[in-house]
């Protein structure tokens, strides 16, 4: 039996908000109470179930392709999907209420195409996605302050009207949208740079952040005390690096240790590389690295003395490096 009249996902829109709007368009209904007279459990809608999809399917009329294009399922206990795209826990992020504030308030014009009703963005929840490009500042994201707010129901997880107009107000500006795009062409089937490509969208977007904090910021910042838009700044540098591949790749690490060395000429990798070799060496990531770690080794090897028999991310170095040993000898880069 199709619901009607059609009340059909708006683009961009997630299948949280969209099943949050089908709510009083349909019975008048606040929240869950729609979701449990029609049998549905909250988590079903956002782990996108396929049970879920079916009978939203019935019940509304929508295609469950379309369905799924703005969901996110989750396929293992730790690996989710967007589109066509697989990544970790971390690369979504449940964890955390993320929103526009401008973009809510423009919601509530009865006008518009969510009849006045708050819409809740599937992109909002990438962890790289940092700024609304349409009003050109920082994102609201805050930590959920609880389980429940997993379903991100922008009428039950945002704040009111005038709260939200304090948080636009208040909102850093922000222009670096470079690996935001990048991640938004990827979920959109659009290929390359292809070094990115051969990689999981969350490893190729964790090389960019990582690399770019240390190209904007310095090799020894605390990343702990970046901003929303620093890192934001910070993912666009390292996606224009990372575009050229491993030539790009060695560029950007020879601008972070040539600045380091610039500061003190003491020191092996760890003092040229600051927190890029802490994050390889000491696993200091819970999203593998290996892409942008073989590069970093490569280079290093290449620029700088290393003890043989010394363990540089997690492969002991057979031979000193040529330059140093004074001497012309081949490194086993195997090892
Ligand atoms: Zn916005």
């Amino acid at each position: 039996m199709v619901m009607l009249p059609n009340l059909s996902p708006i683009e961009g829109e997630s299948t949280v908000s969209w099943c949050s709007r089908l709510d009083p368009f349909h019975a008048g209904l606040s929240g869950p109470h729609f979701l449990q007279l029609m049998q549905f459990s909250r988590q079903s809608v956002v782990d996108m179930t396929d049970d879920c999809i079916g009978r939203l399917n019935e019940l509304t009329g929508v295609s469950e392709d379309r369905i799924r294009v703005f969901g996110i399922s989750r396929i293992e206990a730790a690996r989710f999907k967007h589109r066509d795209v697989v990544f970790g826990m971390r690369f979504a992020l449940r964890t955390h209420t993320i929103f526009c504030p401008a973009c809510l308030l423009e919601d509530a014009d009865p006008a518009g195409a969510s009849s006045g009703r708050r819409v809740g963005r599937i992109g909002w929840m990438f962890s790289p996605v940092r700024t609304c490009r349409r009003h050109g500042i920082v994102l609201h994201r805050r930590r959920n302050s609880g389980f429940h707010e997993q379903f991100q129901d922008m009428n039950l997880v945002a704040p009111d009207d005038a709260v939200l107009e304090k948080l636009a107000g208040n909102a850093p500006s922000a222009n670096t949208f470079g690996l935001q795009s990048y991640v938004e062409r990827r979920f959109s089937g659009v290929p390359g740079p292809d070094w990115l490509d051969t990689q999981d969208v969350d490893q190729a977007s964790k090389a960019c952040e990582m690399l770019g904090a240390w190209l904007v910021f310095g090799a020894h910042t605390n990343l702990d005390k970046l901003s929303l838009r620093e890192w934001s700044e910070a993912g666009s540098a390292g996606f224009e690096a990372a575009r050229d591949g491993v030539d790009g790749l060695r560029k950007a690490l020879e601008e972070i240790s040539r600045e380091s060395f610039r500061r003190s000429s003491k020191g092996g990798p760890q003092a040229a590389l600051g927190r890029i070799y802490q994050w390889l060496q000491f696993k200091k990531s819970k999203v593998d690295p290996r892409p942008v770690r073989d590069v970093v080794r490569e280079f290093v090897l290449d620029t700088m003395p290393i003890d043989p028999g010394t363990t540089l991310f997690d492969h002991p170095c057979r031979w000193a490096a040529p330059s140093f040993a004074g001497q012309s000898v081949a490194i086993d880069r195997r090892s």
